[in-house]
């Protein structure tokens, strides 16, 4: 079952060296709203079946300043190594951060579980959902880079039921096993318990 992907424009693509290796790169942006969304991928992904992917959306704290408060950076990590090591694979990096409520929205969330809140409940008390990200686009991405079928990188059942609805391209799945730390194993916990991630 695939759902409405949005219109979608893709920049050309760029080599990107890493400390994993040199990778592709390829901004894209919807029609729909001004976010520039980022692909960084490796091998020839046209026409290959079980192709890692990561479906990443922006973590600024845990993606750039090393947070301890999620486990976001160390599963982008983590990713790269596996696709750099596998020498294929994409991460799709998506512009919605905080579950989708931006970054001005989870510092706001993030004082009030420096009150004793957890990570659902803050947001609660904000006004927002559980998770208000959204996955349509994805399928531009697979399509675009001619994917046949995706191992998805992740532990969270919602997103691999997600992934496989709006993409329908959904062949396996990897876990990503992340060790907690005393800054994050509520947060863990919580994902675990209220979200049902494999963890
Ligand atoms: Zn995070």
């Amino acid at each position: 079952m695939k759902s409405k992907s949005p219109k979608v424009t893709f920049s050309n693509k760029a080599k990107l060296p890493t400390k994993y290796g040199i990778f592709n790169l390829v901004s894209f942006k919807s029609e729909e709203d001004s976010k520039e969304h980022l692909i960084v991928y490796m091998g020839e992904l046209s026409a290959k079946k079980g192709v890692l992917v990561r479906v990443h959306s922006e973590c600024l704290t845990g993606d750039v300043f090393n947070s301890l408060k999620c486990d976001c950076g160390e599963q982008l990590e983590a990713s790269l190594k596996m696709i750099s090591e596998k020498q294929e694979g994409v991460i799709i990096y998506l512009k919605q951060e905080g579950r989708g409520i931006g970054l001005f929205n989870k510092v706001n969330a993030y004082a009030l579980q420096d009150q004793g809140l957890d990570t659902i409940t803050a947001n609660h008390s904000l006004g927002f959902e559980t998770d208000l990200r959204n996955f349509d686009i994805v399928t531009n991405v697979v399509d675009f880079l001619g994917i046949e079928s995706i191992q998805l990188l992740t532990n969270n059942p919602e997103k691999i039921k997600t992934i496989s609805n709006v993409t329908g391209k959904l062949n396996s799945v990897q876990p990503l096993r992340i060790a907690p730390n005393p800054h994050n194993a509520d947060y863990l916990k919580t994902k675990k318990t209220q979200l049902n991630h494999m963890l």
